[in-house]
């Protein structure tokens, strides 16, 4: 038998400018250049993408989701099948989350305890219960290079008793994770607490104690306006160690990024660049672009000329319209392919700019070029 060790990662902070942090993050499948953006790989694949092509767009580590694997096609069988990165063919590291987001938002939640989560499942109705034992154990037979730990994740709108009773049981789950894990095992503790200030604080201090290998922020890039999110994301940093990789969950629009790592987040994973890109939507350096608009039918452009990925260097957006509005699976492929290659390429110019020391100067002239929420005006056939 051949035995593999695996290493508790290393986090090295290689420049800072004013709170934005270049890292370093070593984990047992590779090294991961922070700040990065994590692509959504929900049931074992980044949709419509082959491995190769995620790695191709710069992409060092990629999020996977546990509650989907475990119903299907079951934690054991890709324990069985050598682990979850040699059964999707990715040799780079992955995040699992917890499934604590899913069973909140997907799964007819039955009953939630301090014991666990009961819910049932959304493909076939079967009832379950996630423990944070058991989903420490699920990751860990996937072979995470990180695990998240279970955490209670109700609507960033909720009554402050129901964000109070949140964050105590999700300190308390913490706790239980830590305790159920192998010691090689990376697990990075969720801060909840809705918008209340002074619970997203307990939840920081409660959760540091543990003193995890990393630390994520939860519950917010739900809906709540962004000051909200910067104002939570701003008093929960300062908490958290210096020296362990911050992960803010969900964050996706190209603006929350950049203001997260003004804040001092180091990681990021989002379905957006995905999603948007299967539904005809792509990011641009001016903004976003709904390619079924009609102004596109005559465009002979490039959707972005900025960018260097294989859609860009070769098709028309008026092609790229034309695949959409037939319904061809090539178009939600192209905008797919472009949209996680601007998400990298987004992820190195801002690490460049870290490094150069002018993160402030290189997002104002991005922002000025990216219009958020808005599509370019007029004719684009120019650019
Ligand atoms: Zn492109």
């Amino acid at each position: 038998m051949v035995l593999v060790l695996l290493t508790v990662l290393r986090f090295s902070i290689e420049k800072t400018d004013t709170r934005a942090r270049l890292g370093r993050l070593v984990l047992p499948h590779g090294t991961v250049c922070t700040p990065c953006f994590m692509p959504v790989g929900t049931q074992g694949s980044v949709k419509t993408l082959t491995p190769a092509e995620v790695v191709e767009s710069g992409a060092e580590i990629i999020v996977c989701n546990t509650y989907h694997l475990y119903l299907r096609p079951g934690y054991k069988r890709v324990q069985a099948a050598g682990g979850l990165a040699k059964f999707i063919g990715w040799s780079r590291p992955i995040l699992t989350d917890s499934g604590g987001f899913q069973v909140y938002s997907l799964a007819a939640l039955t009953r939630v305890t301090d014991e666990g989560a009961e819910f049932q499942s959304h493909v076939d109705g079967s009832r379950h219960l996630f423990t944070p034992e058991l989903v420490v154990e699920i990751q860990e037979a996937l072979g995470s290079d990180i695990a998240m730990c279970l955490d209670e994740c109700p609507p960033y709108s909720v009554s402050r008793p129901v964000a109070e009773a949140a964050v105590a049981r999700t300190s308390l789950w913490a706790e239980r994770c830590s305790r159920a894990r192998q010691p090689d095992t990376n697990l990075f503790g969720i801060v909840q607490g809705a918008t209340y200030a002074d619970l997203r604080e307990t939840s920081a201090k409660s959760l540091v104690a543990l003193d995890l290998p990393g630390y994520a922020i939860g519950g917010l890039c739900l809906g709540e306006a962004s000051d909200v999110t910067y104002d939570m994301v701003g008093r929960v940093v300062p908490l958290l160690p210096v020296d362990r990789p911050r992960y803010l969950m969900g964050a996706g629009y190209p603006e929350d990024i950049i203001a997260a790592v003004r804040l001092g987040i180091d990681m990021f994973d989002c379905v957006l660049p995905t999603r948007n890109g299967r539904t005809g939507t792509a990011f641009t350096s001016a903004g976003r672009v709904a390619i079924r608009n009609s102004r596109y039918a005559d465009d002979p452009a490039m959707l972005d000329l900025m960018c260097d990925c294989y859609t860009c260097r070769g098709f028309t957006r008026a092609y790229l319209r034309h695949l959409f509005v037939v319904g061809e699976a090539l178009g939600p492929k192209l905008l797919t392919l472009h949209n996680v290659r601007f998400y990298q390429r987004l992820m190195q110019n801002i690490r460049a700019a870290v490094e150069r020391g002018a993160f402030d100067r290189w997002s104002s002239e991005f922002l000025d070029r990216y219009r958020p929420g808005a599509e370019p005006a007029g004719n684009e056939s120019d650019r």
